[in-house]
């Protein structure tokens, strides 16, 4: 039997852009103030306290007046209990800088294991934690993703990450 053709159903697509960069060289020599916010992201891992994944995540927040704010993950043994590196930057942020518009997080990684050379892109949870901070800013975040070493991605504005946000208007 031919099942009929519903002929209400559409077909989208959804496009993500981003610039990617072979090496933070490279970034530098294009991007030089979001370079400085990697670099220091690439100094927040060593702060990060992960003994049991052994994945050392740095990330760091630019504020719209300047201000660098460092965050890393914060792993437990109860392990809900741990925070990763990007919240913590944000709500660290947050708590200090209440009504300064976030600008731009970088993010990067180290790992005791092996050698991370891809981008490092975040999680879910913090994908919807970066959707209100940008809301809240009222405008776009700049997000700049690293491993250790090599390709840089830029992604203009977390929707670009995450699409299809769960959005405050609906609350
Ligand atoms: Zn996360």
């Amino acid at each position: 039997m031919k099942v009929p053709k519903n002929n209400n159903m559409k077909k989208q697509q959804f496009i993500s852009d981003y610039t990617v960069y072979d090496n933070e060289k490279e970034f530098a020599a294009a991007e030089a103030l979001d370079a400085e916010l990697l670099f220091q992201a690439h100094e927040a891992v060593s702060r990060s306290y992960a003994p049991y994944s052994k994945f050392h995540v740095g990330a760091a927040v630019r504020l719209a007046n300047g201000v660098i704010v460092k965050g890393c993950n914060i792993e437990n043994a109860a392990y809900p209990s741990g925070l990763c590196a990007e919240r913590t930057a944000l709500f660290a942020a947050q708590a200090q800088y209440p009504d300064v518009p976030v600008e731009a997080l970088a993010i990067t990684a180290q790992s005791e294991i092996t050698e991370v050379t891809e981008p490092v892109a975040p999680c879910g949870a913090c994908r919807q934690v970066m959707v209100e901070a940008e809301q809240r800013s009222g405008r776009p975040m700049r997000i700049i993703c690293q491993g250790n070493t090599g390709k840089v991605f830029v992604f203009d504005g977390v929707e670009t990450l995450m699409p299809f946000i769960f959005l405050t208007k609906f609350l």
